[in-house]
């Protein structure tokens, strides 16, 4: 064995464990465990075509030389995208630290009260500066927020508005381009239609339900929109306004002028430009539409003992509940870069924020002033950061243009003529030196020296924001280092990551996020760089990108990928649209039907509603197989209007379904297209794959099957791959040539989440063809050998003909309910008590949890695994017998907290001991939750989203 394979260290298992493992499952080897899983008509012939793996240090060589490609200049496009400076200690303990970047969206509140409490925060500074009632926990990127707004104001409008079919969203033509776009791509397969004009001239028409605007606007411009906000609301129209937090610090927020809805990019609290991504979006508005909110909210509510708690509030609106009636399909969100952002603004608070908008905002007066005295013009009436210059008649753009590039700096062009200069955080003495020479230098003039920056501000009265915020204790309290870094452990230590124990989600794949892998995100040559700089300055990017998506390609055996999409969910959007323009370029836009099994995500339902389908549900069989026969009386029925069909592969179910070829040529016979939804992936890399299973297009969630971390609840990417007859549709983008001519844009960046592709990139590089395909055969053998050691306690619901599970399986759990009164959440609950996160609860089949153990995890782990979980079924049987009581029991008041442990007062029928250590090696490595079963009711019936009114809360 060379030592210094990076397979050995991405896989769990040693060679000495897997005959062991083998003898179990009852196999000889692994082969025939692949042999018995994975259906032989859709193996593989040849292995992947791609070169060996690399070893980690000569990966790191590699991704260090594309790194040198890429050029870091000071850069004043704005457009959506600012530098701005990552506090190193939120860098250092938060970015670069796998408790918060390897944990999971929390679900499971108990062990998720740190990065519950951080995206309050983020929810709470959101609140604050946009002085609205009620924000999320993130969206995806500031154009996909204003369409959220605008399918939000479309759902919400009056009903008036309802019968006079009013279906006309007005947008300011001054939004970024790329909002435009993809409000462009999102309002045609709703029936909206978008208007484009300017707000300030524009007669409010009857058919109108909506307007956006932004604030500041395009050109840098703070226009007053409190009168247009009254004459919208005069007429029954709401309006959603696309701003920025920081201006926010210095002009009027607009819930003080009574906008509905507002949202924009938390990119420039300390989340790095990245070439487009990630960072967070946030959505605010009034209370009166919070049933309609689209994402996570978290909210406030008490546990089992009164104690304050947090957790994910209105859980019902997800789509699992909803399906074809849910308006808007976010699942993976940006919850990472909010936590980040919200501990900018604790690091800050008001006054640091304050303080770093005073300054970029006396920046932009002063350089105002200078180019002025140098014969310039500065246009804007109003600006907080963006001055816009037009040029005498004897300078020349293109000399602006080769002085500034030859400076490093990147100045903003607009099409009118003028110079743009946005200034950030980061910009300083020396930078507006540098300006200023550029702009001396084209005009003739002698260049001005500038040694202070006088404080300075233009902003009218009439739009200064006058009210306080960030008041409440958290954003006053932790100033020093020190104290920051503190508060950042106190919250880290509430919860459980993949560095505690394994995370058996079902459906998430929460395998090794290696730290080979996660170390070039920190390198300011990846996350240094704004998304429209020339494309000569992303050299580095551009290969490793098309290196990329080659590789994903060969991996899925498409023609094609398009990198864009920032979720899974955003695949299927995407995937959809491209089916449906491929329709339309056949004169078959008609065609609007789209299957989908019972068994299927919540997210491909709430897609295919999106993007304009109608949903047809297909059952599955007893043995959770899609039923082949109402399949295709499905698709007969439909032939004419058949779009496509969305399937999970290996099945939600953890089964290989073998009629699946069969499945997709019905499909095909009768006009539609195979949509693969990607999330199970990880089962097929170097096995299978979605081109010969029969599927035109597929999503992959790269935060899943390609180790991108889960960070939380985000980011992800969600790249599609597409057959050759599908790659003329793939999104484009209005600013950037992303190399596609199709659809519209579906994300704000031209490449989507461009920071973290290295993650993938170095994924596959280091694992190379044959660590690829061991993976997945080790990621179903561990599932395999757990389902062996659990399924005469729990019973395996789902399996394949052979008797084998996928890479993933769900455990029975419903007679447990009928003999012992325990449900799956109670199991989820004890299982805290040992240390673990719960597997998937209740999907994709209600009263089941869903285990999938990944590669990564070692025998020993899996081992302990089905310890505590043999352990626990032992429990349950003692209140089957009368042994335990039925409602004092350890299932039933799980997790215990140290609290309740150690209070002198101890009244339950078992001992705090059988309580805290029911194996013994929890004494060793104990983990500790911070609160007690919490109360989601509760928290729904009285909903708080912010951490301002909690004392008086608890009151209640
Ligand atoms: C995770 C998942 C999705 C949604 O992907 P996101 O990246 O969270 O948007 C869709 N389908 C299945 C089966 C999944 O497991």
């Amino acid at each position: 064995m060379a030592i210094d394979k990076f397979v050995n260290r991405h896989i769990g298992p040693r060679e000495r464990d897997l005959e062991e493992m083998q003898r179990v499952i009852g196999v000889k080897s692994l082969d025939e465990l692949i042999e018995q899983t994975v259906p032989s008509n859709i193996r593989l012939e040849k292995p992947l075509n791609l070169p060996n793996g690399l070893t980690e240090r000569a990966y790191f060589k590699q991704i260090r030389k594309l790194a040198a490609k890429n050029k870091v200049f000071n850069t004043y496009i704005g457009m959506g995208y600012y530098d701005t400076i990552t506090p190193a200690v939120i860098q250092r303990n938060i970015l670069e630290n796998p408790v918060w970047y390897t944990s999971y969206t929390p679900y499971q509140a108990e062990v998720s009260q740190g990065r519950l409490e951080a995206l309050l925060n983020f929810q709470t500074m959101v609140c604050e500066m946009t002085a609205m009632d009620l924000a999320n926990a993130s969206l995806l990127d500031e154009a996909t927020a204003a369409a959220e707004a605008m399918s939000l104001m479309y759902a919400t409008r009056s009903r008036g508005k309802q019968k006079a079919g009013a279906n006309v969203c007005f947008v300011d033509e001054n939004v970024w381009p790329q909002t435009l776009d993809v409000l462009q791509t999102r309002a045609e397969p709703l029936g909206i239609e978008l208007k484009v004009g300017d707000f300030s001239r524009d007669k409010i028409e009857e058919n109108w339900f909506g307007a956006i605007v932004q604030y500041p606007n395009l050109k840098g411009e703070v226009e007053d929109y409190s009168n247009f906000t009254s004459r919208l609301h005069d007429n029954d129209c709401k309006i959603s306004v696309a701003s920025d937090l920081l201006a926010l610090a210095l002009i009027t927020p607009p819930g003080e002028w009574d906008a509905d809805v507002v949202f924009g990019s938390a990119q420039r609290f300390g989340v790095p430009m990245g070439y487009g991504g990630p960072s967070a979006a946030f959505f605010a508005l009034k209370e009166d539409y919070k049933r309609y909110m689209p994402g996570r909210i978290i909210g406030v509510t008490k546990d089992a003992t009164g104690k304050l708690a947090l957790r994910m509030a209105l859980q019902t609106r997800e789509q699992h509940i909803k399906r074809e009636r849910a308006t808007s399909n976010i699942c993976t969100a940006q919850a990472l870069l909010a936590t980040m952002a919200g501990m900018y603004a604790v690091y800050h608070g008001p006054e640091g924020i304050r303080g770093i908008a005073d300054r970029a905002h006396s920046i932009g007066v002063l350089l105002a002033e200078e180019i002025t005295k140098l014969g310039y013009k500065q246009e804007n009436a109003n600006f907080f950061d963006t001055i816009r210059i037009s040029l005498p008649r004897h300078v020349k753009k293109e000399d602006i243009e080769w002085l500034s590039l030859d400076l490093e700096m990147n100045f903003r062009y607009f099409e009118t003529g003028e110079v743009g200069l946005s200034i950030d955080e980061t910009t300083n003495l020396e930078d507006i030196n540098w300006i200023l020479e550029v702009f001396a230098k084209a005009a003739n003039k002698r260049i001005p020296v500038i040694d202070e920056i006088p404080e300075n501000s233009i902003i009218d009265k009439q739009y200064g924001r006058k009210s306080e915020f960030l008041t409440q204790d958290v954003f006053n309290k932790y100033r020093s280092e020190t104290e920051m870094a503190r508060y950042i452990k106190r919250l880290e230590k509430k919860d459980i990551s993949l560095v505690h124990s394994m995370i058996s989600l079902g459906s998430c794949t929460m395998k090794l996020n290696a730290a080979t892998e996660m170390i070039p995100l920190s390198w300011i040559e990846f996350n240094g760089i704004h998304p429209f700089v020339p494309k000569n300055q992303a050299m580095g990017y551009h290969e490793m990108m098309e290196e990329l998506r080659r590789d994903l390609a060969e991996i899925t055996g498409f023609d094609d990928i398009s990198l864009m999409p920032n979720s899974g969910a955003a695949g299927e959007y995407t995937g959809l649209m491209v089916i449906r323009e491929y329709h339309k370029s056949r004169g078959e836009g008609h065609r609007n039907v789209v299957l989908i099994p019972s068994s299927a995500h919540g997210t491909n339902p709430a897609s295919a509603v999106m993007a304009g389908m109608k949903v047809v549900v297909v059952p599955c069989d007893e043995n959770g197989n899609i039923d082949v026969e109402a399949l295709r009386a499905k698709a007969e029925e439909h032939k004419d209007n058949l779009s496509a069909f969305m399937v999970t592969y290996p099945s939600t179910h953890g089964v290989f379904e073998s009629a699946i070829v069969e499945m997709c040529d019905i499909i095909h016979k009768n006009g539609g297209q195979v949509y693969m939804d990607g999330a199970n992936m990880n089962a097929q890399v170097g096995l299978t794959n979605p081109k010969r299973i029969g599927a035109d297009v597929c999503h992959l969630n790269l935060h899943k099957t390609f180790a991108i971390p889960h960070g939380g609840g985000g980011p992800g990417v969600g790249p599609i791959g597409v057959a050759k007859h599908l790659v003329e549709f793939l999104p484009s983008h209005p600013v950037m040539n992303n190399g596609h001519v199709g659809l519209h844009a579906v994300s704000a960046a031209p490449w989507g989440s461009a920071s973290v592709l290295p993650i993938t990139y170095g994924y596959i590089k280091m694992l190379g063809a044959d660590g690829l395909t061991q993976a997945t055969k080790i990621a179903i053998l561990n599932a395999n050998y757990i389902a062996s050691l659990l399924k005469d306690n729990y019973g395996i619901l789902y399996t394949g003909e052979k008797g084998r599970v996928a890479h993933e399986m769900i455990l029975e759990c419903r007679h447990l309910k009928a003999s012992a009164g325990v449900t799956e959440a109670d199991i989820a609950k004890r299982l805290m008590d040992y240390g673990f996160h719960a597997p998937t609860l209740s999907f994709p089949v209600h009263g089941t949890l869903m285990v999938e153990p990944t590669e990564s995890e070692s025998k020993e782990e899996l081992d302990r695994f089905v310890e505590a979980m043999n352990s626990i079924f032992s429990e349950i049987k003692e209140i089957e017998e009368g042994k335990a009581d039925a409602n004092d029991n350890v299932l039933k008041n799980a997790p215990h907290t140290a609290e309740v442990l150690m209070a002198d007062d101890w009244k339950h029928g078992y001992s705090r001991e059988k309580a805290a250590y029911a194996l013994g090696w929890l004494r060793d490595n104990k983990f500790w939750v911070p609160v007690s079963r919490v109360d989601d009711a509760y928290g729904d019936r009285n909903l708080i989203c912010t951490c301002e009114p909690l004392e008086s809360y608890m009151e209640e």
